[in-house]
């Protein structure tokens, strides 16, 4: 397989992003195969372009595609990282199959359906096929309305949730984006501190709400500060927010 992209220019702090390749085998199958991975992820800074639900844009859909893998025997499709590292060189490897990235996590929906995830796991599966549809400049909604129901079932199910307070405001922002504002501001209220959101942040978004805004929101730079500043002591910060803003 060959390498799918060199590298994939990023942001204006000029850091970039780089795509390889992996031999992994599949946990369900046996099956070894090459595929994409990401290599090389910029650390999140303040000019970083994250939009109002929490996600990182990226700069191609296939980053995010290559965060997952899916198998060519069984298609079970999961996070890259879960799969077994195998010493095969990838170019003496089967190929994983080319599917374009929504469709990808289209089938991680799947696989997460079939091989009995957690609700949150499914959550964040549909989130990140949410975004990757968001990557891929469409409107994502059928997606959407799945990653509704997940993550809903995920805070109404596990009573522990971690970061419990972000995936409320996760929630309202869904909500938003669904154009149930009503439902949005019920939930934007249960937003508490160790959210570590900004409260401009809230403000401006119950206003979007309240307006009957649905469309996608951009996040200031100044704010995109106040959220990094709020998370900068927190281990694993660049990769908490770039991975879905759920960990
Ligand atoms: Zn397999």
């Amino acid at each position: 397989m060959e390498l799918v992209k060199d590298t994939l220019e990023s942001n204006p702090a000029g850091n970039s992003y780089k795509l390889g390749e992996v031999t992994l085998m599949c946990p369900k199958c046996q099956q070894i195969f090459a595929t994409a991975c990401v290599d090389e992820i910029p650390v999140l800074n303040p000019l970083a372009r994250i939009e109002a639900d929490l996600h990182r844009v990226l700069p191609d859909a296939a980053i995010r595609a290559a965060m997952i893998a899916t198998c060519p025997n069984c298609t079970y499709t999961w996070w890259t990282e879960s799969f077994i590292p195998n010493d095969t060189v990838p170019l003496m490897a089967i190929d994983a199959p080319s599917i374009d990235p929504v469709k990808k996590f289209g089938h991680a929906i799947l696989s997460s359906r079939m091989y009995g995830a957690t609700n949150l796991e499914k959550a964040q599966i549909a989130l990140n096929a949410y975004y990757c549809a968001r990557d891929s400049f469409q409107s994502g909604e059928k997606i959407l309305q799945i990653a509704k129901e997940e993550l809903r079932n995920a805070i109404e199910t596990e009573p522990y949730l971690k970061n419990r307070s972000r995936h409320i405001y996760l929630m309202a922002e869904i909500y938003r984006l669904s154009g149930e504002f009503h439902e949005a501001v019920k939930f934007y209220f249960q937003v508490d501190r160790s959210a570590l959101l900004p409260q401009e942040l809230l403000d401006h978004q119950i206003r979007q709400a309240k307006l009957g805004n649905a469309k996608p929101v951009t996040i200031p730079n100044h704010i995109v500060k106040q959220i990094y500043d709020l998370r900068i002591s927190a281990d694993r910060a660049a990769r908490f927010l770039f991975m879905s803003a759920v960990a």
